[in-house]
């Protein structure tokens, strides 16, 4: 983390091998609860069987997934980030469906550590500010009481810039310190 970002403690994780760091892991830890966005690369075209909303297409490209952790135990952002992390388990939430497939990555994640519900808020400023699009109505958003639409969202290329998940990350971490205060 640099020193500019220690006042606010947004954490950004360079996810290499689907594997936290031990500093990022102690993060997480000590932050228990929090909104987080997941910023993942599907490497190809890809048609996935999404629980009850069945058989969707995705576009090679990148997406951010919003969620929050705000409970304890299972339901804290260790355990949170940690169960986005693993290929293989019990496909519950859409977004299981979408990591268990090859060809989805998660690149980065974001975490804003705050206990407050922040998630339609950063689910919305991301779509506002990086044009975003909904690749497939109602994913993750179940509990959704702000009519966000999806909480899986489509980045495109525009011809200003080309996407990137540096280039995704470096758009909203201001964005996010802005929320988280
Ligand atoms: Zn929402």
């Amino acid at each position: 983390m640099s020193s500019e970002n220690k006042k606010i403690p947004l954490i950004e994780c360079k996810i290499k091998t689907h594997t936290l760091r031990k500093s990022q892991r102690d993060f997480i830890s000590a932050s228990k609860k929090g909104t987080y966005i997941l910023i993942i690369f599907v490497s190809r075209n890809v048609e996935i069987t999404v629980g009850k909303l069945g058989k969707k297409f995705l576009s090679r490209g990148y997406y951010t997934y919003t969620g929050s952790a705000l409970g304890e135990g299972a339901t804290s952002l260790p355990e949170r980030l940690g169960r986005h992390l693993k290929r293989t388990k019990t496909k519950h939430w859409h977004i299981d469906y979408l990591l268990g497939n090859r060809a989805a990555q998660i690149k980065e994640i974001i975490v804003i550590p705050q206990d407050i519900k922040l998630e339609c808020k950063v689910n919305q400023s991301i779509r506002n500010s990086l044009k975003a699009e909904i690749p497939i109505p109602k994913f993750g958003a179940s509990d959704c009481t702000d009519g966000c639409g999806s909480h899986l969202l489509f980045i495109q290329n525009t011809n200003e810039h080309e996407v990137s998940a540096h280039s995704i990350t470096e758009t909203l971490i201001p964005i996010c310190r802005d929320l988280g205060t």
